[in-house]
């Protein structure tokens, strides 16, 4: 049977690019592209940043990587600052969004393994969740398009509609371990959880003696204006996974966890060959040198205030074409009328980048370093292409 030599587990668009700088991406045929999906949330800092090439090019000629065997100065500066700007208080380093979720599962399991309750182990999750692909991240996220086919099933996940605080209470039993939340989901159709939401989360998680496990792979590293999104709660959970914004682009994920959490998670007990390598960690300290520079995050949200403004008008514009515009900071689900495939493919003929979401969402999700001069031409572009597929669903129905 005939088989492309990539494995065809993505439906890709028919563009390669070849080089990027700032937010704009370039393919081989001279063709420039607004980049509105930064990678899906990864490149927050934009293409070829000047201070991220820097350090990666300084580091280049001088150490790649060693092995967790041996101390490695980055890594323990970079948790140091992690701990230093979150709740944390220790972190462990992977390589991807699913190996930071399946560290802080694993670091469920064995605290209260090691509490003398080993028959607590279930996780509740969320509807509409997404966590990652390995086995238990799709048991996590119990989507059944993530887990046809791949049974049996990673045992110990309980779905409850995400935003249900009587449901997550309701489905509390004496072998429920923590709860595992996106403070935005994602995947799902970018729906940000409220404040009383969040709250009530890390109220019954005190009450039932449970571990409160957000996932930020998405809606972390200032995406949403805040460097974590459960910040704008005002709750800090127990454990936390990181990845997609943390590297700027290089591949890393990070469990972040306060010291009871982690207690468990003994010499020996947990591992990764790459996690936290020289190369990936110098490119993260890169990363958070920029995103905690004075005035960074407030330059996000009002650059976000912005491109709100303009979206809601366009909405209202294009009834059409679209229904409602929902999310936090640069972390934006326009909730569409039409089809959001269709939408996607438009938009990026006309050079604007854009990624599909569960509910029929478009996701924009810009790189942070993004001005005003971008959310223009950004609408430009939309308008553009409600304009036309308005007038293509008008000409349809005669
Ligand atoms: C992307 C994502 C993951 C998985 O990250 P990978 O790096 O693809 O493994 C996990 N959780 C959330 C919320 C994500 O958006």
């Amino acid at each position: 049977m005939a088989v492309p030599a990539v494995m065809p587990t993505y439906a890709r668009a028919d563009v390669a690019f070849e080089r990027g700088e700032g937010a704009y991406l370039y393919d081989r045929d001279g063709g420039r592209f607004l980049d509105f999906a930064a990678g899906i949330a990864v490149n927050v800092l934009g293409h070829c940043h000047p201070h991220l090439v820097e350090i990666l090019r300084a580091q280049a000629g001088k150490l790649w990587h060693t092995s967790n065997l041996y101390r490695i100065p980055e890594q323990e500066r970079l948790a140091e600052r992690l701990v230093a700007n979150s709740f944390a208080d220790t972190v462990f380093f992977a390589n991807s969004g699913a190996e930071a979720v399946e560290c802080g599962l694993k670091m469920v399991r064995r605290h209260f393994d090691e509490a003398g309750e080993p028959g607590r182990y279930r996780v509740i999750c969320c509807e509409g969740a997404f966590h990652g692909r390995t086995l238990a991240a799709i048991a996590a996220g119990g989507q059944e398009k993530h887990l046809a086919g791949f049974d049996p099933v990673v045992e110990g996940f309980d779905q409850v509609a995400f935003g249900n605080l009587d449901e997550t209470r309701a489905a509390i039993t004496p072998e429920t371990a923590a709860i595992l939340v996106e403070p935005v989901q994602g995947e799902g159709g970018i729906k940000p959880a409220s404040a009383e939401y969040l709250k009530g989360l890390r109220q019954t998680a005190d009450e039932f003696g449970l571990l409160l496990f957000f996932d930020e792979v998405q809606c972390g590293m200032g995406r949403t204006g805040k460097l974590f999104a459960h910040e704008w709660a005002g709750v800090a959970p127990d454990v936390m996974a990181l990845a997609k914004g943390l590297g700027g682009g290089f591949p890393i994920g990070a469990c972040l966890a306060t010291g009871k959490a982690a207690a468990a998670l003994t010499t020996g007990s947990h591992g990764s060959t790459f996690g936290g390598n020289p190369l990936a960690m110098s490119v993260a300290n890169g990363v958070l040198d920029v995103i905690l520079s004075d005035g960074f995050l407030g330059r996000v949200n009002a650059v976000a205030r912005y491109l709100r403004r303009r979206l809601e008008a366009l909405v209202k514009a294009q009834p059409k074409v679209l229904l409602e515009v929902r999310g936090a900071g640069l972390m934006v689900g326009i909730v569409c009328v039409v089809d959001n495939r269709g939408l996607v493919a438009r938009l990026l003929d006309e050079g604007l980048l854009s990624v599909a979401a569960g509910g029929n969402v478009v996701r924009l999700m810009p790189p942070l370093i993004i001005e005003e001069r971008h959310v223009d031409e950004a609408l430009e572009i939309l308008d553009r292409c409600c304009r036309q597929l308005a007038a293509e669903a008008a000409e349809k129905t005669g």
